[in-house]
């Protein structure tokens, strides 16, 4: 499936609404519908990579960027400790296929993660 399919593909698009966080050229981050502590953002690039293990040398920009905008966003919510995720492949838990890093705090977290 094309990743501008996806959920957030329409997301991305505007056609469904999300609870935005941050948005700049390369990304946008909101808050996850279904949040697992009191902070858990995602943070999406607008190019249609469906999972991690399908970047290239050619991301590399990006992928750092996604990163330092996982630590702002953190910054912006004001949490001290967090947790970034990204879930690469369905047995991996992941369940939409357009890349997405999980910005999770605001509680304890375990580990190691299920
Ligand atoms: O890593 P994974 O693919 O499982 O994460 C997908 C996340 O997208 C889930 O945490 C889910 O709650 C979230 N989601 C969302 N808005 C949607 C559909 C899924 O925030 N419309």
């Amino acid at each position: 499936m094309a990743s501008s399919d996806t959920i957030f593909g329409r997301i991305l698009r505007g056609e469904i609404p999300c609870q935005e966080v941050y948005a700049d050229d390369l990304c946008l981050a909101f808050r996850d519908v279904n949040p697992q502590a009191p902070v858990h953002v995602l943070v999406i690039p607008r190019e249609p990579i469906a999972q991690l293990g399908e970047a290239t040398d050619a991301h590399q920009a990006l992928l750092g960027h996604l990163l330092l905008v996982a630590a702002k966003v953190a910054r912006l919510e004001g949490l001290e400790s967090w947790r970034t995720v990204i879930n690469s492949g369905a047995e991996a838990g992941q369940t939409v296929f357009h890349l997405h890093l999980h910005v999770i705090g605001g509680r304890p977290l375990a580990w190691p993660p299920g």
